[in-house]
């Protein structure tokens, strides 16, 4: 009864890319997913005219030409740069921390004096290897920033102390001495023109797929249909949780369609405080330069995950990686099973990361 190469579980973009190559390597593949459509977490809906990205801001960025020439196969991207503005304590800042955000915050004007009051609270903290994501901010950016966009910010996000956080997270907030309103520091960066459906749409053309489909209601059956599985759901749920659960932190997305063509004047704007019970506003419209008379903002609270809701974000501390590492040495076990993604790979992947992971088992596996 297997009637295909490959069942992959899970639309998003690591089973849609691999669904991809795999038929362009001539082999057959049937995609499933829970959800009632396409695409995972870069999924859009169409809200008169305006993409809304339905699990929260999705801007696609990366410096790696290979991928960026991938993903222009499927969809022109507009010249949308991620320019974030941050409102702590009724004053705004720009994100990243740069030229701008050392005047907004001490009235400093030149490189030379924002260095020398940032090196002066670096050296005041004193330490010298940063164990946690506090100390770590502490380290590289002094207590100013730390106090005034961080720490409420990251506290409320993750929902635990920044010193109880692993430092990493921290590390992909660039720091300048420019003028310079960038998010990201990669040479290439953008929106696909029409939404990210259409990319999605381009890498499962011609692929049989299935949505509203629980894989762990009919795992047997499913997994009967193909000779091999790619699996991007969660690894602690595909082994039954035996190792214990892997904690994730979830989200919840309140929308808000306004009669407004201007709410905010950004895509994206951050919340600082933790007296706001949400992260971020986002205004969509503003991904796209649209130009419609109405808008759609999105407020994002951060919230306790329990099994019943999205897992947005791995809890990447010392527990939650000593128990994934013995889901991954029994994964190794499978060989009818590839397991990839943000889900199943337990790791705090951006959209190029993923892709490159899934082009990566691809060449394993078809070479
Ligand atoms: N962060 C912060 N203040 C901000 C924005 C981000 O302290 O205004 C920190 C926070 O710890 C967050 C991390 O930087 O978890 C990464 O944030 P980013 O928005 O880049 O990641 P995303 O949540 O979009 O994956």
């Amino acid at each position: 009864m297997q009637k295909y190469d490959y069942l992959i579980v899970g639309a998003g973009l690591f089973g849609s890319v691999f669904a991809h190559e795999a038929k362009k390597k001539g082999r057959s593949c049937l995609v499933i997913d829970k959800r009632p459509h396409l695409g995972g977490n870069v999924y859009c809906e169409n809200v008169d005219g305006i993409n809304v990205h339905k699990y929260g801001a999705h801007i696609f960025h990366t410096n790696d030409k290979a991928i960026w020439d991938y993903v222009n196969q499927f969809a022109e991207f507009n010249n949308y740069i991620n320019s974030p503005v941050s409102i702590s304590k009724g004053k705004l800042y720009n994100l990243p921390f740069n030229m701008n955000t050392f005047y907004q915050l001490w009235g400093v004007k030149t490189p030379a004096e924002a260095r020398e009051i940032i090196s002066k609270q670096i050296e005041e903290y004193g330490v010298k290897n940063p164990k946690n994501l506090e100390e770590q901010a502490l380290s590289l950016i002094g207590r100013d920033i730390y106090e005034t966009l961080i720490k409420e910010y990251t506290e409320k996000q993750w929902g635990r102390k920044a010193s109880e956080l692993p430092a990493f997270i921290i590390k992909r907030l660039p720091v300048r001495y420019t003028f310079d309103n960038n998010y990201f520091n990669d040479k290439y960066q953008g929106i696909p023109v029409g939404g990210y459906n259409k990319i999605i749409d381009g890498l499962l053309n011609g692929i049989e797929t299935r949505t509203n489909v629980d894989f762990f209601k009919d795992k047997q059956t499913l997994e009967s249909l193909a000779k091999k599985v790619v699996f991007t759901g969660k690894i602690d749920e595909y082994f039954n949780y035996e190792f214990g659960k892997l904690e994730y932190r979830s989200l919840r997305f309140e929308n808000e369609q306004l009669n407004t063509d201007n709410f905010q004047g950004n895509a994206v704007i951050n919340y600082n405080d933790s007296d706001v019970p949400y992260t971020r506003i986002i205004e969509h419209k503003h991904f796209e330069f649209g130009k419609q008379k109405h808008t759609v903002v999105t407020k994002e609270y951060p919230e306790q995950w329990t099994s019943k809701k999205e897992a947005y974000y791995p809890i990447n501390n010392e527990e939650n990686q000593n128990k994934f590492k013995q889901y991954k040495e029994k994964s190794k076990t499978r060989n009818k099973v590839i397991f990839g993604g943000r889900l199943a790979e337990y790791k705090y992947y951006d959209m190029h990361q993923i892709i490159g992971s899934a082009l990566q088992k691809v060449k394993t596996e078809f070479s």
